[in-house]
């Protein structure tokens, strides 16, 4: 088996949403970056499809906005839900003071394939597919590289910086030795497909029944639908057998009975397991992760993929300048911790809330909910839909590109 070595100055594990976009915004301003992605392509089981108004105002500000929603996509303006019998709307994207008052949903894909086409553009960026992260080169106590292995040998990276962007099961983060905060979740969530009929309206909506939480989100042919569980409940789920499985889904929205059927085994059913954590320490020498590495997200609002594109945005912003002029030091990889820590707290303080406070209780619940009269008052003062569109749309301190483009 060979060994390839090179060079860079920046050697991104992962690329997803946050190593590509990293990946991008560093060739573009002239720094070396190679983006290491152990699949061979980017092709996988639905990770979420979510571009939000924030994300799509960075691709504005990148200048490819227009080329973006050339993609098939389906814009979500609002977001509703029907607790017990009643509807109601809590999410109003359309006032956001952004040039996209929507969330664009398109396969995530897509959105990485178009990104990866940008950062071909640069001469500096390279990407490695098929290269499984699974050592880093140390130096004493400092990282100065990392190997992967490839489907006929191993590749050695030397680098002045290793990003790990490898998401929620992150190697960078267990390799680099970096501590983890466990939050806990009370649920899992099973993630389907049943296809879109006629008549069936096209607006994203969760469902919430005594015990149970279900939300279809529109993908113009078919609904992606969630199946909210609590936590380590598949296998009793499955003990019941998928006829059970597929009743359940009928009685928490009838118009489903002539499609349950589609679900033909479990293997069409997908579990997440679903984790809160966050690093204490998200850099050491010579190496820093960001995104779901540095803090994997409860899927409570569907922001995972945006906090992971900010993250990229403000490491570009911070990173950029001392990646092409010389080594990067360990308070310059404290800023970019400093600059996302707050909010990532944040979002994952909220969302430990929802858990805790709506989605345990609705779980636990033997008899139909009754809204509470927090989320009723989203029907009477629909000005109050701004508020949760502004937290899942932009969330906390959105980042803007200073990187720049050489
Ligand atoms: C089923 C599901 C549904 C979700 N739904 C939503 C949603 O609707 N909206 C939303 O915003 N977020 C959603 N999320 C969360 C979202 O996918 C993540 O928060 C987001 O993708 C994080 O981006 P990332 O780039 O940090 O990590 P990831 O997207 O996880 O990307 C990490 C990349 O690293 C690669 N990789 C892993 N290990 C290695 C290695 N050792 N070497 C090389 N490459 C490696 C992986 O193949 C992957 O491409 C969902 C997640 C799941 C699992």
């Amino acid at each position: 088996m060979a060994t390839e070595t090179i060079t860079a100055r920046c050697a991104i594990a992962g690329g997803g949403p946050a190593g590509m976009m990293l990946g991008f915004l560093l060739a573009r301003a002239g720094v070396d970056v190679v983006v290491l992605e152990k699949h061979a392509d980017f092709l996988r089981d639905f990770r979420g499809d979510t571009i939000h108004p924030s994300t799509l105002e960075v691709m504005h500000e990148l200048g490819l906005l227009d080329a973006f929603l050339k993609l098939p996509h389906q814009k979500v303006r609002e977001i509703g839900g029907i607790v017990g019998d009643e509807k109601i709307i809590f999410a109003d994207f359309t006032h956001l003071p952004t040039r996209c008052g929507f969330i664009a949903f398109l396969p995530q894909w897509d959105f990485l394939d178009f990104l990866a086409d940008q950062a071909r553009r640069y001469p500096n960026f390279q990407l490695r597919m098929q290269a499984e992260v699974d050592d880093l080169l140390w130096d004493r106590d400092k990282v100065v590289g990392l190997k992967a292995k490839l489907p006929d040998g191993t590749l050695e990276v030397k680098a002045d910086l290793v990003v790990g962007a490898d998401g929620r099961h992150s190697a960078v983060r267990r390799l680099a030795g970096l501590e983890i905060e466990d939050f806990g979740a009370p649920m899992d969530v099973l993630w389907m497909r049943l296809s879109k009929r006629q008549g069936d309206g096209s607006q994203t909506l969760g469902r919430i029944q005594a015990g149970r939480f279900f939300v279809m989100l529109d993908r113009g042919d078919y609904w992606q639908c969630a199946y909210v569980i609590p936590k380590g409940g598949f296998e009793a789920l499955r003990a019941q057998g998928i006829e059970t499985f597929r009743k359940d889904l009928v009685a928490l929205n009838l118009a489903l009975s002539d499609r349950v059927g589609e679900i033909a085994s479990w293997d069409d059913v997908k579990l997440l397991t679903v984790r809160v954590d966050r690093l204490k320490r998200w850099y050491r020498k010579g190496l820093i992760c960001i995104g779901d590495a540095a803090h994997a997200m409860s899927p409570v609002g569907g922001v995972g993929i945006n906090l992971a594109i900010q993250d990229a945005v403000a490491a570009a912003n911070i990173l950029w300048e001392p990646l092409r002029s010389g080594a990067v030091s360990e308070d310059v990889l404290a800023q970019v911790q400093k600059r996302r820590q707050w909010p990532t707290e944040m979002t994952q303080a909220l969302q430990l809330t929802v858990q805790k406070r709506i989605i345990s209780n609705v779980l636990s619940m033997t008899e139909t909910p009754r809204p509470p009269f927090v989320l009723s008052l989203f029907n009477r003062f629909p000005i109050l839909r701004r508020i949760p569109a502004r937290l899942i749309g932009m969330g906390f301190r959105p980042e803007h590109v200073h990187s720049p483009s050489v």
